[in-house]
């Protein structure tokens, strides 16, 4: 056991063997709906407590907090065992509290304009390491609830097969979310969406698409080269036809090379059969990707001429650029400052910090018509 989070209930059960039964519900409730440390359990008897405080430790330790947007926007950098450390993201709107989490330390992908790509993989997080995530994030947004979570921070959830979808599955049963309100953002492992289509979850699903051309997407996403664009619509009509869900298609546009015509043609060919939803991202700055993001006018252009083709397009809000808290900033610190790229990364995301004015949250906007 890392966190207190991988517990199950028949778990806890076992390690309170031998005290009254009650005390099992009263910890329970403690973490799940009180979201309290063991130390804060004041109503446990001393000594079970100091009991507890042991066996119930967190997994994750805070080594970094920095807020931008006037606080709405909150990242932690939290240390695992081991050493790894990974990004948390919390974003407090008018209407809705959403924390965007990691589920591996890195990503093995390498995506070309990710920032968590560029900088390697180290490993998988536990269900427990992504569950406290969304506790401490949950803790931190009060007297607000927490009401979204989004698998967009660092790595790629589906690599990480397991622990998502228990990960899922423990948000909507112990903490009450609805599973519409939790996002699982994929670069395209087709047979691992065809398997989460079949878990029975409601969950809302976002594919970062970015290119609708083989060429251009295995240039930007090397795992195209593995699941082609035509692989993954079978995947994602699978997708619809299981859940009757409607896909979020995520596309940064990249000054140059997917905000053209003829990227415009080639996406609305992909999104109208799925009758999916295009959320448009200005491609943040990242160390090691130098092409830059559309201009603004560039990116307007670009969702009016979705509208005129008949697909449904959001630009997205803009959050925490200023603090590398926007999608595909993250980045692993301890791996950056190892890595091959670690005299660039560090050099440059002080650079993109100053970048002026905001970046994308780190979550789809809702296709219309869905309830939030
Ligand atoms: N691995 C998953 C989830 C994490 S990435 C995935 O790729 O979907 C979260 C989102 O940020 C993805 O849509 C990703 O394509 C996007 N992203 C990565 N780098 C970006 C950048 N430099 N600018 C804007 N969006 C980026
Ligand atoms: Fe990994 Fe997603 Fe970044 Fe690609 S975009 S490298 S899949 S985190």
């Amino acid at each position: 056991m890392t966190s207190p989070y991988d517990l199950t209930r028949e778990d806890l059960d076992e390690l309170l063997d031998g005290e009254p039964r009650y005390r099992a519900d009263q910890v329970w409730r403690g973490l799940w709906e009180e979201n309290r440390p063991v130390a804060a359990m004041t109503t446990l008897p001393r000594a079970l407590r100091q009991r507890l405080d042991g066996a119930l430790a967190p997994a994750l330790r805070a080594v970094n907090e920095v807020t931008s947007d006037r606080g709405a926007t909150r990242k932690w950098v939290f240390e695992l065992a081991g050493g790894a450390t990974v990004e948390t993201v919390l974003m407090t709107y008018d209407d809705r509290v959403t924390v965007c989490v990691s589920s591996q330390a890195g990503c093995a992908m390498g995506c070309t304009f990710c920032a968590t790509g560029q900088a390697g993989f180290t490993r998988s997080l536990g269900v427990g390491e992504v569950l406290e995530q969304v506790m401490v994030a949950a803790r931190a947004a009060a007297p607000r609830r927490l009401s979204n979570v989004v698998f967009m921070g660092m790595g790629e959830p589906l690599a990480n097969y397991a622990v998502t979808v228990e990960a899922l599955r423990r948000l909507h049963e112990h903490r009450g979310l609805s599973a519409r309100h939790l996002t699982v953002s994929t670069v395209g492992v087709a047979p691992a969406i065809e398997r989460l289509a079949d878990e029975g979850l409601a969950v809302t699903l976002a594919l970062s698409l970015h290119a609708a051309n083989d060429d251009t997407r295995s240039e930007l996403v090397p795992l195209n080269r593995r699941y082609p664009l035509a692989r993954l619509a079978t995947a994602l009509a699978y997708w619809s036809e299981r859940t009757s869900r409607r896909i979020s298609l995520e596309w940064a546009l990249i000054d140059g090379v997917n905000d053209t015509e003829q990227s415009l043609d080639e996406l609305a060919t992909f999104a109208t059969p799925l009758r999916a939803h295009v959320n448009l991202i200005p491609l943040n700055p990242t160390p090691g990707y130098l092409t830059r993001g559309s201009p603004p006018a560039r990116v307007a252009a670009f969702r009016e001429g979705l509208e005129v083709r008949g697909v449904n397009a959001t630009v997205r809000r803009t959050r925490g650029r200023s603090i590398d808290a926007a999608c595909g900033q993250l980045v692993n610190v301890t791996n950056a400052r190892r890595g091959r790229l670690g005299a660039r990364v560090a050099v440059d995301v002080r650079v993109a910090a100053r970048v002026p004015g905001g970046a994308p949250e780190s979550e789809p906007s809702p296709p219309r018509g869905t309830a939030r």
